[in-house]
């Protein structure tokens, strides 16, 4: 295996998360509020975004001058992008590539998940905020029912794709919906993990108050379902891992805010429209589309995105534990980098 790349906090290049478009079918408030993301808004281009080839391209010199083993799709919402599952399996033929996996809102599930599973993903991580019918449908922005998110786990789960479960936390939107999701899934295969809320892009008006910590939300699991630590999978894992201390099954809390991870961080994100990005709280990416559309050769390549991760220094949640006030800094929107 080749050696990793190191940057500047001799954290080494590991993991590779591909947006591949900016679209959503969902407006959930706390990542593309309607009001900013109305019929208005300007998304992509089609010929400013990565073509399955491009992408693949990239993905092939990461993974053969980085190490790189695990691949992740996501977006805006994956599932957008035309045939997507043609994409995963140009992927899973990459020699060296271990794991494919994909972050969806999982209602086009149905559709596709057996075509995704076919084309080889391993796994899909799929994000649901609330079991509460009425309150999701807020949420989502799009009127869309908590059911035909669960028939998206559940067509997942009849392909053969593992589930994970992603809830976004926000005090005043849904920490009361904390237990009612750890009862409805602690009995099943599905690994849950709670998000704390972060202040991801300029759009989602995030204060420190709407942050429900990683220790409120132990104590509100544990208090009712006793759980207890399990040890990280690998160094640099985002979620702090437990399991119910009746059946063993696992759940997870990334406590991006509280309790910042920043110095095992090894993830790099490539943006829909080509931007490799260091930092989900980078202000701008590195623009290797126009290196690619250059004519640069594969070498040359590799040589840019091993100086840009050489350079990088980020470690923003960190920074931010000692100074909350930094909501005037340009960010990137989530939807552009996909969490
Ligand atoms: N559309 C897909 C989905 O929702 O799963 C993939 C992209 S979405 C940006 C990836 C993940 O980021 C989702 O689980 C979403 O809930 C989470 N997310 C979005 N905005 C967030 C924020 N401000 N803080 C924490 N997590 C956020
Ligand atoms: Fe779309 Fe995912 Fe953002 Fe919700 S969290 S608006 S589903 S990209
Ligand atoms: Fe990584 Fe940036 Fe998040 Fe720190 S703030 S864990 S460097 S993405």
């Amino acid at each position: 295996m080749k050696p990793t790349m190191t940057d500047r906090l001799g954290r080494p290049l590991r993991d590779l998360r591909i947006s591949v478009t900016d679209k959503c079918n969902f407006r959930c408030s706390y990542c593309m509020p309607p009001e900013i993301f109305d019929k208005y808004f300007k998304f992509l281009p089609k010929d400013e975004i990565l073509s399955f080839e491009e992408i693949t391209r990239l993905s092939t010199i990461m993974v053969k001058e980085a190490g790189i083993r695990k691949l992740r799709v996501t977006g805006g919402e994956p599932l957008m992008r035309h045939e997507v599952s043609k994409l995963i399996a140009m992927l899973n033929k990459i020699e060296g590539v271990d794991d494919i996996a994909m972050t969806t809102n999982g209602s086009l599930l149905p559709k596709h998940a057996k075509a995704l599973k076919e084309a080889g993903l391993n796994r899909v991580t799929i994000s649901l905020d609330s079991l509460n019918d009425e309150k999701f449908r807020k949420i989502n922005g799009r009127d869309v029912g908590v059911q035909e998110v669960l028939d998206g786990v559940r067509a997942a789960e009849e392909a053969g794709l593992g589930v994970k479960m992603n809830m976004v936390v926000k005090r005043g939107m849904n920490e009361d919906d904390i237990l009612p999701m750890v009862e409805y899934f602690k009995d099943t295969n599905v690994i849950l993990r709670f998000i704390e809320f972060m202040d991801v892009g300029n759009s989602n008006g995030w204060k420190l108050d709407h942050v429900v910590s990683k220790k409120e939300m132990y104590h509100i699991i544990n208090n009712v379902f006793p759980i207890e630590p399990k040890d990280a999978n690998y160094r640099g894992e985002v979620a702090e891992r437990f399991v119910f201390k009746d059946n063993q099954n696992e759940i997870g809390i990334i406590s991006s805010v509280t309790d910042a991870f920043c110095s095992d961080c090894s993830r790099i994100r490539l943006s829909a429209d080509g931007k490799f990005v260091t930092c989900l709280f980078s202000g701008e990416g590195h623009d290797v589309r126009s290196v690619i559309r250059s004519g640069a050769t594969d070498p040359e390549i590799a040589g840019f995105i091993s100086e840009l991760w050489a350079k990088r220094d980020d470690r923003y949640s960190e920074e931010r534990l000692n100074n909350t006030d930094k909501k005037d800094i340009k960010k990137i929107e989530m939807s552009h980098i996909g969490g």
